[in-house]
């Protein structure tokens, strides 16, 4: 079987599980974006993902990510960064990202707004909400009430949208409770930000429970594009 053809089979059951989820929710697949997250995986795979009509790629670290972009310029794809930021880099993740997906500190907007304005462009912007208990480890993402500030400073940036949450589903906890407490979340963010209507949640393994929770963007890796290799 060739790349291609195992990674269209791939996403046409990704595509088939994402339909079956949304059916079992009522809501119609237009509303579920998929976002494949092409990290540690060549361009060559981003140029067949792009052939077999997908439109919004992921990554998580920034040079991997810089150097992927720049290769892939021609396909016309989205870029949507879904990884850790650092202060020192975010100038640059937003220079070739459309949507930023894990801003989860005030102290990011200024460089990602600087970072935008410095290529003309409006980037997106997912708040990234960490669904763990508060003091749990690894933890990343904000604390929900530190969302509010947050959200404020996008609005006044020139250049960054707020768009909505992102969040990862702790491991050891049931997602679906975990995607419930987000869903309260988003409900409080958008009574002062009602556009805030995008809800990034949902990745391979829990991708059912999030459209059920009314996930608008699922981000998924390896069942598109298999397991990560351990190095580049
Ligand atoms: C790697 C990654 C994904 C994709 O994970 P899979 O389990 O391979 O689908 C989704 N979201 C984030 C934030 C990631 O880092």
């Amino acid at each position: 079987m060739s790349r291609r053809d195992e990674i269209a089979a791939n996403l046409a059951t990704v595509q088939g599980r994402i339909a079956d989820a949304c059916a079992g929710a009522g809501r119609d697949p237009a509303e579920v974006s998929l976002v494949v997250v092409t990290k540690f995986f060549a361009a060559s795979d981003v140029r067949l993902l792009a052939d077999l009509g997908v439109t919004d790629v992921g990554e998580n670290r920034h040079q991997e990510a810089e150097a992927k972009a720049a290769e892939c310029a021609d396909l016309g794809l989205r870029w949507h960064f879904i990884g850790g930021l650092q202060s020192n880099k975010a100038a640059a993740v937003a220079h070739y990202a459309d949507v930023v997906e894990s801003l989860d500190r005030v102290k990011l907007v200024g460089p990602l707004d600087r970072g935008a304005d410095a290529r003309d462009h409006e980037v997106e912007v997912l708040l990234q909400v960490s669904l763990d208990p508060p003091g749990a480890e690894h933890r990343s993402g904000a604390d929900p009430a530190d969302l509010a500030a947050l959200a404020d400073a996008v609005v006044a940036s020139d250049r960054l949208r707020l768009r909505g949450l992102m969040a990862v589903a702790p491991l050891g906890e049931d997602p679906a409770a975990a995607f419930a407490r987000l869903v309260e979340v988003q409900g409080q963010l958008r009574t002062q930000h009602p556009d805030a209507t995008w809800l990034s949640a949902g990745m391979s393994g829990d991708l059912e429970q999030a459209v059920t929770a009314g996930a608008t963007h699922v981000r998924i890796g390896s069942a598109v594009l298999g397991t990560r290799p351990r190095f580049k």
